[in-house]
């Protein structure tokens, strides 16, 4: 192997001043990979100053339970650019994700993960798939707002705002526009969830004409899903909301030969993160063996991310040479096809001694760095539409089984007048009235009560002032209001 010490000089961009960067070396096989990272990107000519900072493990134990000091949220605040290793998270509960606290803390609403086959150099039963998966980071489930309702009833709110969606999928576009990608696919469940994921897929819809250049569809995801494993060289860039892209970004990044070749970026207005996508590896610690490729390749999004597009390029090449080359470190590395089992570093002076150098099959980033980093979408606050309360529903914990009973029970503090009795339902199908003795009741129930005209919170607390003298175990209620005359409200399923 040809060792090229001077490729750092060779490199360098005199011009450029370096951009400080916060480092976090991570727990486990963080530092290794870290290391050998750092130094091809130097070697190639990245003006970056980084500035180390602890999180993780050690921090998680010192009793932060955020695994992150305070002066670590003030180097990444500055540097606003956070090249960061995975880190161990200690087993046993009142731990909370670092990722997720970064994440939402800095407001990074877009994950990237480009998942790329490398046939035949790396194993995969599909050599063509060159797909893209752009997840909505900060809502939906990960909301994290959950309660135990009843005693046998346990909630977690799916939360979708517009803006958020709208700034998401804008974004999807404009991740497709800046890096020459011909197709958006949305996946979403709209079928079922009408309103959350309806909105995703509507505003979708409502975006794509801004994009003539770029073709669009939508599946739904559960096809969507089972297409993408089957046949994945069928999409380029994927939309979707947080759980769903959180799934099937591994499930991609899995197919396309190995979860440890796999770089992400998380995109914000403010502050954006990049990192490997697979964890620390505890038990390959300390041996210089692992994979430093997921880091590296998050790496060469971050140098796009800040203006450094041909410096990224030059990375990308080498890298792509080397495993071309059959340089391959233990989890990718195959009798016949690999040339050399490398360690870490090893790896990392395979990559540096390439530098410059193009792959001949593996597909070649453009060398004059013309990728540029997408526009961020701004955030669009929209006028208020004209929101009028139709009703309201009433949630109950109630131990019975008969449907007419609670109808009764509730029904004693209906008035005429005020809100009327129209359904109960249990998760949501409908079993009073008319229900089926079939359906299998838990002891959460749905009361909807909708007013004679409009009515307004006064009434509702009215209503429950009397439910709750009648003995009504409510435990939660939700307003029903119209938008502009649109209901902002599901139907019991049956109603
Ligand atoms: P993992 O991704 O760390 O490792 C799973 C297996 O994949 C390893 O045993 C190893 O065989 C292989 N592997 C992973 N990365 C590799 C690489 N670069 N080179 C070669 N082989 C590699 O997942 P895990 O074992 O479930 O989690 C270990 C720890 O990592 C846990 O504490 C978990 O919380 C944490 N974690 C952190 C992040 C993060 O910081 N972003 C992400 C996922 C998991």
């Amino acid at each position: 192997m040809t060792h090229q010490p001077s490729a750092s000089k060779a490199f360098q961009t005199a011009t450029r001043v370096p951009v400080p960067v916060t480092v976090a070396y991570g727990d486990g096989i963080g530092p290794e990979i870290m290391e050998a990272s750092l130094r091809i990107l130097e070697a190639a000519g990245a003006a970056i100053a980084p500035e180390p900072i602890e999180i993780g493990e050690k921090v998680y134990l010192r009793g932060i339970s955020a695994g992150i000091e305070p002066e670590a949220w003030e180097s990444l605040r500055r540097t606003k650019v956070f090249y960061k290793a995975p880190i161990t998270t200690p087993q046993g509960g009142g731990f909370k994700s670092l990722n997720v606290t970064v994440r939402k803390s800095l407001g990074m609403f877009a994950n990237v993960r480009p998942c790329a086959s490398l046939h035949p150099f790396v194993e995969t039963k599909h050599p063509d798939m060159d797909v893209v998966i752009i997840r909505e980071n900060e809502e939906d489930l990960y909301a994290g707002i959950e309660h135990r309702q009843t005693d046998e009833v346990f909630q977690c709110l799916k939360l979708f705002s517009r803006p958020a969606t709208e700034r998401i999928i804008r974004y999807a576009f404009e991740y497709a526009r800046a890096n020459g990608r011909r197709k958006v696919t949305c996946f979403s469940k709209d079928n079922i969830m009408k309103l959350t994921d309806g909105l995703y897929h509507r505003i979708f819809d409502e975006i794509a004409p801004d994009y003539p250049e770029i073709e669009t569809e939508h599946w739904i995801i559960d096809i969507g899903a089972a297409k993408l494993a089957a046949n994945p060289a069928q999409f380029d860039v994927i939309v979707m909301a947080n759980l769903y892209g959180d799934i099937l970004s591994d499930v991609a990044a899995e197919i396309t030969g190995s979860v440890g070749l796999g770089g992400s970026a998380n995109i914000g207005e403010h502050c954006s993160m990049f990192e490997a996508i697979h964890g620390s590896a505890p038990r390959r610690a300390g041996q210089n063996s692992a994979n430093p490729s997921g880091l590296l390749l998050a790496g060469v999004q971050m140098l796009t991310h800040i203006g450094q597009g041909d410096v990224a390029a030059r990375v990308q090449n080498a890298w792509a040479k080397t495993i071309e080359d059959g340089i391959h470190t233990y989890d990718i590395y195959r009798e016949g096809t690999s040339r050399e089992l490398v360690t870490t570093s090893g790896f990392a002076d395979a990559v540096i001694a390439r530098l410059g150098q193009e792959p001949v099959k593996l597909s070649a980033a453009s060398a004059s760095g013309s990728a540029k980093a997408p526009v961020i979408p701004a955030i669009i606050r929209r006028e208020p539409q004209k929101r009028e309360m139709v009703g309201v529903d009433v949630f109950v914990q109630w131990a019975g089984d008969n449907p007419d009973t609670l109808a009764e029970l509730v029904g004693g503090a209906v008035r005429d007048g005020g809100p009327k009795l129209v359904m109960i339902s249990n998760r949501g199908v409908k079993v009073w009235p008319a229900g089926l003795p079939e359906t299998f009741k838990t002891d959460h129930w749905r009361c909807r009560f909708m007013f004679d005209g409009l009515g307004n919170r006064g009434m509702v607390a009215e209503l429950m002032v009397r439910l709750a003298r009648e003995g009504v175990d409510f435990i939660k209620t939700e307003q029903l209001y119209n938008f502009d005359g649109e209901p902002g409200y599901s139907l019991g399923q049956g109603q």
